[in-house]
């Protein structure tokens, strides 16, 4: 299965900034698998992406969830970056959204 760096602008502001990304608990590094779960390589925590709470510069102190357009805008970016396979990318965005409107936060 393919996985990536976590690459991307803040998923939950409008902060447009690129940067890489974090596990709080334990500062390693987060990659984004194909199936959307992000995992940390330092402690190896596994959850899928919309479970992740994200703080960034303008929201130093507060852990916000995904805002999911912003996430998909996001996730197209990394995309084109890692040259992740179109089909591969669509399937990772139809499951945020799948699991989106599970969740009714789309
Ligand atoms: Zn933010
Ligand atoms: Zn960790």
């Amino acid at each position: 299965m393919g996985k990536w760096r976590l690459f991307i602008s803040c998923p939950a502001c409008y902060n447009s900034t690129k940067s890489y990304w974090y596990h709080k608990d334990c500062g390693g590094d987060l990659y984004i698998f194909e199936d959307c779960y992000l995992q940390c390589d330092k402690c190896y925590c596994y959850y899928f992406i919309l479970d992740w709470l994200f703080s960034c510069e303008d929201h130093r102190t507060e852990y916000r969830q995904v805002n999911v357009q912003k996430l998909i805008r996001a996730m197209c970016i990394l995309a084109d970056m890692y040259e992740i396979p179109f089909f591969t990318y669509k399937v990772m965005q139809n499951k945020i959204e799948d699991e989106a409107k599970k969740r009714g936060i789309i």
